[in-house]
């Protein structure tokens, strides 16, 4: 857990809470420097593809989804589309995304919900966005964050690694991790931040070779191995 008002120092930075949204805050502000365009990999014109291809991306590269949302999206433009299609039809056309018939299912039971309950309408909040079959927090906070440009806090692996590295979480559970994040990330950069994040972790501060000797906020990171 980061550090709650009162609880004495904590991490490398041996800092208070206040501190430590500073640190934060100069930690956005190196990284824009860094990634001016920082935003997700996956392409979508609308809250409804960017929906879909979040469902399509779990344990899938964000480019193999990317390389069939044109044709995806020309048979299948909104909810309704994919409700009438027969299910084996849809598993034909996303058969070359990894657990393809487990994701026609999602989809289509998604979509099923998105018009029944929601006039076939993307909602704009976490709470009703989980409603939808296969959409947890992080895809919910994607799309809102994403395509609303709403505030949120979207904890991917990337983001998980890199926060826990840094030092603003203990925590292993990505809602954890989100809700801790919201304490110390002020709510207007949530998404800015988690877009910086994300691109640090994909390009920088990778899983199994962080490269701490070009990392522009080095001497703001608990774990960083070069010596500042
Ligand atoms: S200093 Fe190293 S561990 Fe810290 S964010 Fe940079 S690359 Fe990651």
């Amino acid at each position: 857990m980061v550090q709650r008002k009162g609880e004495g120092s904590r991490g490398k930075h041996n800092e208070g809470s206040g501190d430590l949204r500073e640190r934060v805050l100069e930690i956005v502000r190196r990284l824009e420097r860094e990634y001016p365009d920082a935003r997700l990999e996956l392409e979508y014109d609308n809250a409804f593809q960017l929906l879909v291809e979040a469902i399509l991306a779990a344990q899938e590269s964000d480019k193999k989804v990317n390389s069939i949302r044109k044709a995806l999206f020309e048979k299948y433009p909104d909810p309704e589309s994919v409700v009438r299609a027969p299910l084996d039809q849809i598993e034909k056309d996303i058969r070359s995304i990894n657990f393809y018939r487990r994701k026609a299912k999602l989809l289509k039971s998604c979509c099923e919900v998105l018009v029944k309950e929601f006039g076939g309408e993307v909602p704009k909040t976490v709470e009703e966005m989980t409603k939808l079959p296969g959409v947890g927090r992080k895809t919910a906070n994607m799309v809102i964050g994403g395509s609303y440009g709403l505030p949120a806090i979207i904890v991917d692996r990337h983001v998980l690694r890199v926060s826990q590295r840094i030092g603003l979480t203990k925590e292993n559970d990505p809602d954890r991790v989100e809700f801790d994040l919201r304490e110390v990330v002020p709510e207007d950069l949530w998404t800015k931040f988690s877009f910086l994040i994300l691109n640090h972790g994909k390009s920088v501060c990778t899983a199994r070779d962080p490269r701490c000797d070009r990392c522009t906020i080095c001497d703001l990171c608990d774990s960083c191995k070069v010596k500042i």
